[in-house]
């Protein structure tokens, strides 16, 4: 049975800010991920606080936000079969170092928090964070 999903991926600011943009969607249509929608935006630090409210007590969550609004941003939705589950492979483990050859973070990733990209983690959480960044 096909099940084709929606995934919300970024491209983080360090990404966009070394342009490698175009790479990088490059590499989710040659894995046959359709670009449904995409924008490119500027986020504040209290929306990025919003998008990242279940990690708000880990020791991270502060500068995570403040990375995430500190310069442009390219938000997408991937659809594909398994979207969620696929996105996660071909993005690569969190920190860059252990990500597979191969993977979106191995290839541009320069630290565990300057990882290049964030993917859905669910498909309950892919339709909240779509919702985020879409329906509004
Ligand atoms: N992060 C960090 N330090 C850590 C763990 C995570 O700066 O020790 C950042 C990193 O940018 C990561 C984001 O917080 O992408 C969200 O963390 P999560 O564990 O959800 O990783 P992901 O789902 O992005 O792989
Ligand atoms: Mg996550």
């Amino acid at each position: 049975m096909s099940n084709t999903q929606k995934t919300l991926s970024i491209i983080k600011p360090d990404a966009v800010q070394r342009n490698l943009t175009e790479e990088i969607k490059s590499i989710f249509k040659k894995n046959d991920f359709e670009i449904t929608s995409e924008k490119k935006i500027k986020i504040s630090k209290e929306e990025a606080e919003k998008f990242y409210i279940v990690h708000q007590t880990k020791p991270f969550y502060e500068d995570l936000c403040n990375y995430l609004s500190s310069g442009p941003i390219v938000v997408m939705i991937l659809s594909k079969e398994n979207a969620v589950l696929a996105n996660r492979e071909l993005m690569g483990a969190t920190n860059p170092e252990d990500a597979k050859e191969g993977t979106i973070r191995k290839k541009y990733g320069l630290s565990i928090d300057k990882n290049s990209v964030h993917g859905s983690d669910s498909e309950e959480n892919a339709k909240k964070e779509i919702d985020f960044f879409f329906n509004n």
